[in-house]
């Protein structure tokens, strides 16, 4: 550790392996899959609870994993949580789905709405399990470079300012905060008016005691709605970045004067807001410039790097693959991203960014910082057959099969071409 330049100024804590910043959906993947290779692992979480936006922001829905005709497309560990979920706390999987892939064609997709704090606490469970070292309420706020090398990260917390080494760094901060405060080339997003939080009213009471069943207690009281294209994007409300405290401060503040408003509508004796979300509902922020860029035009394409087989969760039959390249650059050897922050262009990013894919890019990061340790490799070079060897021995498609790919592959989303879509960010 004698090498690290900030040493006099802070307390030097420990060293591991790997440390992954951010616990969502796909830090906890990452977490669990690099410990269970016996790495030491810290995971470091700033709020108190795992899941991120699946938890703690109330998104509490795993999109289709599948292609719209009854054939499944997303396994691996997202599978594994999406049915873990169901174990517990709600289980919406519809009835087609519930013992598995359909033996009959069928246009019902494979979701699951779950109770976020009941998975939330699931996650915990996985964490604890796996052997990988996790601390809540803990801060990454800068990692520590050599040049392009990281050599751990500055984390803030009740003990203070402190440090702690690495060998690889996996931002899964949703944001890739650490990573582009570490100067790593980044690109930013936009993020539309959407702030949903849970309310209960007299009415959804009574309905969950009909039906015996809790989940219709909750329903949804939106400030913004906008959805993911900027349908109806009011014009004198910003596209927020989320990159400033003020930005942020702003989204939130409109959201709940927003919601005050519409309550001044109801009886206040017959409804209550249960949970709102604790951590800003966007969709993106900021993404690493990745060695390759997901596009919409990647559709039914298969890559030599490709680490999952992912699905449109809004268009039936549409299949694409990630490609390790969009976690990763060749000029930073031992840093590594997952999640809402993997490279995507335009449509391309939302598709790599919701639940499922997000823990398998998470899966795959995990695996990956094990290959590259155990044999000594940058990480945007490591052996990416044995990459995907081990993801296919933990349940994961990495290809898409070919007959699964429509005849007619015209593609439109939204009114767009994907010409259209790829030039710009939906
Ligand atoms: C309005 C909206 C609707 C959506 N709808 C759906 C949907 O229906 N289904 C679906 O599958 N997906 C949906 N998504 C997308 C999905 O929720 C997210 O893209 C996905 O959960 C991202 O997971 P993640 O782990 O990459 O990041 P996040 O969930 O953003 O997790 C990042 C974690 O890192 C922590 N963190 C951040 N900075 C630091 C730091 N410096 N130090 C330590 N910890 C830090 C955060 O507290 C958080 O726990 C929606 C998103 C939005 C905003």
């Amino acid at each position: 550790m004698e090498h690290i330049k900030y040493e006099k100024y802070l307390t030097v804590k420990k060293k591991y392996d790997v440390i992954v910043c951010g616990g969502g959906v796909a830090g906890v993947a990452a977490a669990v899959s690099s410990a269970k290779n016996g790495l030491s692992t810290l995971l470091l979480e700033k709020s108190n609870i795992l899941g991120g936006l699946g938890t703690l922001g109330l998104i509490n829905l795993f999109v289709p994993m599948c292609n719209g005709r009854g054939k499944q497309i997303i396994f691996g560990l997202a599978e594994k949580w999406l049915r873990k979920s169901a174990e517990l706390g709600w289980d919406t999987i519809p009835f087609e789905w519930k013992n598995g892939e359909p033996k009959e064609e069928t246009k019902v997709r494979y979701i699951q709405r779950y109770s976020p704090t009941i998975f939330a606490y699931q996650l915990t469970e996985e964490i604890t399990k796996s052997g990988a070292d996790i601390l809540f309420d803990c801060m990454a706020i800068d990692p520590v470079m050599e040049g392009n090398v990281c050599r751990g990260v500055i984390t803030e917390s009740k003990g203070g300012t402190e440090f702690y080494g690495c060998r690889i760094l996996i931002d899964t901060t949703g944001d890739c905060d650490v990573l582009r405060r570490g100067g790593i080339p980044c690109e930013n997003g936009e993020n539309f008016f959407s702030f949903f939080t849970k309310m209960v009213d007299l009415e959804s009471c009574k309905k969950a005691v009909e039906m015996g069943d809790i989940r219709y207690l909750y329903k949804d009281l939106s400030g913004g709605s906008i959805n993911l294209f900027g349908d109806g994007q009011p014009d004198d409300i910003p596209r927020w970045s989320g990159l400033s405290a003020e930005n942020v401060t702003d989204y939130i503040v409109r959201n709940h004067l927003l919601i005050l408003e519409k309550l001044k509508n109801s009886d206040r004796k017959t409804r209550d807001i249960v949970t709102s979300p604790g951590m800003p509902q966007f969709r993106t922020t900021c993404h690493i410039r990745g060695d390759y860029s997901l596009k919409l035009s990647d559709a039914y394409r298969h890559f030599h790097d490709s680490i999952c087989a992912i699905n449109d969760f809004e268009h039936r039959d549409h299949l694409f693959e990630i490609p390790f390249r969009c976690l990763v650059r060749s000029d930073y050897p031992n840093i590594i991203t997952a999640g809402r922050s993997a490279d995507g262009t335009g449509y391309g990013w939302d598709l790599l960014r919701v639940i499922p894919p997000a823990i398998l890019t998470g899966q795959a990061a995990g695996e990956a910082v094990s290959l590259a340790l155990k044999t000594g490799k940058n990480i945007a070079e490591l052996d990416i057959k044995a990459l995907q060897n081990t993801l296919e021995k933990n349940d994961v498609m990495i290809h898409f099969p070919d007959e699964y790919i429509p005849e007619d592959r015209t593609v439109n989303i939204h009114g767009k071409n994907a010409a259209e879509i790829d030039g710009g960010h939906m």
